[in-house]
């Protein structure tokens, strides 16, 4: 099918604003992009000549099965409590609840812009259901084992799914924390993304207790994985910062790491990150991750929304908007940049840019045809609750 989409205001996120022009899609696939009528006969037109058109957002750190979770946590006295409250409630979850749930936040997700979608999947009898929501996504399988004698068991696990779900899902890998995957699950984990070819993602450098555990082997978190009799006896701290002992490691090359508020000077260390602005706020961090200074470094920053249980919506328009409070020292223009190209480009999804040969996954914002501002403020305008139009793969 041939589909022609015309356009007041094109955001391309990789060329300056282009205006009233048209847009030619085939097969999915963006064919041409034209700043005057297209020459280009088409099956379909679409007339959103009062709209700006842009690429879909990319939720790069999401967990939906936990999206049941929705009012039921609060940040506690420390981190250490809000794992245990959470552990609680998410075992006690039914699984109607959490099916529920999955649908809920990917419809609050897609309502506000979200096309592309990296998703933790600690069950992986929720691969077929969170993959088939329609979203060009990345489904991380998330792994929990401090215990080095689990590490075998665990990654021969993975490798099963692998096998029975890699050609149908594009899979990744996500050791969960520095805190609770042993140092040779971690390896072993390395070892399989580098022989399926996919990516790995993990909370690195979250809170203070991480460093204080991974530094000086104390803190709450030792208390907790105690409590669980998730401990290793044999386990030395590695005495260094969080970020420092998974370089050691080898492991950051094919690392999406998420949080990393704790980064200070190993900025270059991390290759590509996720900052979750709304649940950074949530827990009303003082420490955050520096994307100014990483983006500067040429880090490529992304934005997420991670789960209910550090949030009170997935709604993505929000988290731009949280984004600006946050960082005031970034543009509108490159907050927009970290939600759709860099997301893309850290997922390795042939999206979040408009340009020929990549995907044809757009959203649009009607605007009024007296508007006069910034192109780049619209999605940002507080009023904006959903997006006006919706496209994944040149479908909607
Ligand atoms: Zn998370």
């Amino acid at each position: 099918m041939t589909l022609k989409i015309k356009f007041r205001v094109l955001l391309t996120q990789c060329s300056e604003p282009i205006e009233n022009g048209e847009l030619i899609i085939e097969g999915g696939d963006i064919l041409e992009i034209s700043r005057q009528v297209s020459k280009v006969s088409t099956e379909y037109t679409i007339d959103l000549s009062d709209h700006l058109l842009m690429p879909g957002f990319v939720n790069a750190h999401s967990h939906l099965s936990l999206t049941a979770l929705e009012n039921k946590l609060s940040p506690s006295k420390n981190f250490a409590c809000w794992i245990r409250d959470l552990i609680a409630l998410n075992s006690a979850l039914k699984n109607e609840e959490r099916a529920w749930g999955i649908q809920k936040g990917a419809s609050e997700m897609k309502s506000s812009g979200v096309t592309g979608l990296a998703d933790y999947v600690a069950d992986s009898a929720l691969l077929d259901s969170i993959g088939g929501l329609g979203f060009r996504s990345v489904l991380f399988l998330e792994i929990i084992g401090f215990q080095n004698k689990k590490a075998e068991g665990l990654a021969k696990e993975v490798e099963r799914i692998f096998k029975s779900h890699g050609s149908i899902w594009t899979l990744g890998i996500a050791p969960h924390a520095p805190y609770s995957v042993s140092e040779k699950l971690f390896l072993q984990l390395n070892q399989l993304s580098k022989k399926y070819g996919c990516l790995l993602s993990t909370h690195l450098a979250e809170t203070d207790e991480e460093s204080q555990f991974i530094e000086k082997g104390e803190g709450p978190l030792v208390d907790l994985l105690k409590d669980r009799k998730a401990f290793d006896v044999n386990w030395q701290a590695p005495a260094t910062s969080p970020v420092s002992y998974l370089k050691s490691l080898g492991t950051l090359n094919e690392m999406v790491a998420v949080h990393c508020n704790f980064i200070d000077d190993d900025t270059d260390a991390v290759q590509a990150a996720v900052f979750c602005p709304k649940s950074t706020h949530w827990f009303g961090r003082i420490n955050i991750l520096p994307v100014r200074k990483m983006l500067d470094a040429g880090v490529p920053v992304a934005l997420g929304t991670d789960s209910m249980a550090s949030n009170d919506s997935l709604n993505f328009l929000e988290e731009i908007r949280m984004a600006d409070k946050l960082l005031p020292e970034v543009s509108r223009k490159e907050i927009l940049k970290m939600a759709t190209s860099l997301g893309a480009e850290i997922l390795r999804l042939p999206c979040g840019k408009i340009e020929p040969g990549q995907k044809g996954d757009f959203i649009g914002f009607k605007i009024g045809s007296d508007y006069s501002g910034d192109w780049h403020d619209i999605p940002f305008e507080p009023q904006r609750k959903k997006v006006d139009f919706y496209m994944v793969d040149g479908k909607f």
